[in-house]
């Protein structure tokens, strides 16, 4: 444990001390940018944002502009409608994506946050705007030991960086470690964090009555989030809006 975080430590020093050396890096590739954290022209172009048309409940991208109905609703929200009020994605969740969110969560690309929020910011503008606090989607404290930081602690941490709104990155906790969603159908996904959030009572208070931002990387079928959003408004959150890095274009495909 000791030893892996040391030359972790040793490897993110040894590439700050090349990053001062080299000229900065796309994020997704090896061409060369003016700003360090950026995508280069042709990573840019290939890189799905997430933009109108859109679903104004879950934010799933629409084909077109008339999908949805007047409320732009997709079928999914129409019949069972999220916990949250709306949520919106920065990227499609792809290969291209994967390049930047891989290794933002898993291989210690801790700086990525500062690339990801940007583009999370835009998309997601009018909901950081009316939010009064930022709170991320947190890990099991067996998972923060073991990864040593929480991405999408990063990307709250980030955001309230670019708004200047509050984050109480530790509002909410896991009661239990959860096995991997990746492999589940929607259902399954449901049940398994059904009961698996709940808030730290100390924290009551800077939730209480106040507009709520969650925070995570990627939105998949909406099980997390929608766990998380509950156990705020339960706490007596004001509302609750989700903003994600990326999402599954259509969750009901999964
Ligand atoms: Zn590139
Ligand atoms: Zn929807």
């Amino acid at each position: 444990m000791a030893m892996r975080a040391t030359l972790s430590a040793f490897a993110t020093a040894a590439r700050a001390a090349l990053d001062l050396l080299l000229p900065p890096q796309c994020l997704t590739c090896d061409a060369p940018v003016d700003v360090p954290g950026r995508f280069c022209p042709d990573c840019f172009r290939r890189a799905s944002f997430v933009t109108e048309p859109c679903c104004s409940r879950c934010g799933v991208p629409f084909a077109h502009a008339g999908e949805g109905g007047r409320e732009r609703l997709c079928p999914a929200c129409r019949g069972n409608p999220p916990p949250w009020g709306r949520a919106r994605a920065a990227l499609r969740y792809d290969a291209q994506s994967r390049l930047v969110l891989l290794p933002f969560k898993y291989h210690d690309r801790t700086e990525y946050a500062a690339a990801l929020a940007p583009l999370m910011a835009r998309a997601g503008a009018v909901l950081l705007h009316e939010a009064e606090v930022i709170v991320p989607v947190p890990l099991h404290r067996r998972r923060l030991i073991a990864r040593r930081y929480n991405q999408a602690a990063l990307l709250a941490q980030a955001l309230a960086g670019l708004s200047g709104k509050p984050v109480v990155p530790d509002a909410l906790y896991r009661t239990r470690p959860t096995v991997p969603l990746a492999e589940m159908g929607a259902a399954a996904r449901a049940e398994t964090v059904a009961g698996a959030f709940a808030l730290r009572p100390g924290r009551l208070g800077r939730i209480a009555e106040r507009h709520v931002l969650l925070v995570d990387d990627v939105l998949t079928s909406g099980a997390t989030c929608g766990a998380c959003t509950r156990v705020l408004l339960a706490a007596g959150a004001a509302g609750v809006d989700v903003l994600v890095a990326a999402r599954v274009p259509d969750p009901r495909l999964q």
